[in-house]
């Protein structure tokens, strides 16, 4: 069933009114007629099951048959504090992030991290991430989107979830892999998990040792150094992998 992304404001009764570009391709594109069945999804976690009523010249009325959770969210809440890159880098990332699954984006400003904007260019930043993320999940058809929280310092971010399972800053001087980091990693089940990545200049020794007296463990990514962006993509992937939806069957 072909999919489509609905505001959740716009969904207030057994009617909705589907418009824009979606409507022009349900209408040129598809040609779907009155009694087809859609799926819509919220971004919040809802999807729904709706038949089409009537196509009018700017829009498609639907109706709503089912309502349902989203099955496309991880059992895993991945949460990502990244350091601030050039904006280009963080528009990439974003856009990644969402497609493999992670519920939160903590940019944070660090020794070796870009200059800091000021605080007005920050917020804009901020807006622009939030529209990439949700252009992404309409295209990743995922179930809730992932939130771009504002920037904060790295001891800020570092204590910004205290109540996950798991806390782990991946780092480049770091030799062991992450199942050295943890024990019994296959028997432990990891639901929230709080991931910390360094800017391309790395992180100091200080901000290490901060982070290992705030309850992090700390762990490889393998032999090579990967630039940043790469970096992020390769931890959630390993995350997603062990602890969440990507590669494996979990019972
Ligand atoms: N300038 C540094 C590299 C920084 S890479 C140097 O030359 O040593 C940017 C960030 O990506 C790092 O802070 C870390 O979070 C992550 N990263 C890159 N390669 C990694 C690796 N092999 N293991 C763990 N983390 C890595």
């Amino acid at each position: 069933m072909r999919r489509f992304f609905i505001e959740e404001s716009k969904v207030t009764g057994p009617i909705i009114s589907i418009t824009g570009s979606d409507a022009a391709h349900i209408k040129k594109v598809l040609r779907m007629k009155p009694g087809d069945r859609i799926g819509l999804f919220d971004g919040r976690g809802f999807e729904y099951e709706a038949r089409i009523e009537n196509l009018t010249a700017k829009s498609v009325e639907v109706s709503i048959a089912r309502r349902f959770l989203s099955a496309s969210e991880s059992p895993a809440q991945i949460i990502v504090a990244q350091a601030l890159l050039k904006d280009k880098k963080m528009d990439t990332l974003v856009r990644q992030l969402t497609e493999i699954g992670v519920a939160r984006l903590i940019p944070f400003t660090s020794i070796r991290s870009v200059p800091i904007p000021d605080q007005k260019r920050l917020s804009a930043r901020r807006k622009r991430l939030e529209k990439i993320a949700i252009e992404a999940l309409k295209q990743c058809r995922r179930g809730h989107v992932t939130e771009i929280v504002e920037t904060v310092t790295f001891n800020d971010a570092i204590k910004m979830d205290d109540e996950c399972d798991l806390k782990i800053v991946f780092w480049e001087n770091e030799s062991k892999p992450i199942s050295d980091a943890i024990q019994h990693i296959h028997d432990r089940h990891y639901r929230k998990i709080l991931a910390v990545l360094g800017p391309e200049g790395g992180f100091t020794e200080k901000e290490i040792e901060y982070a290992r007296a705030c309850g992090f463990v700390t762990a490889s990514l393998g032999p090579r150094i990967l630039r940043a962006e790469t970096a992020a993509i390769a931890a959630c992937t390993i995350l997603q992998y062990l602890f969440g939806d990507m590669g494996l069957k979990k019972s």
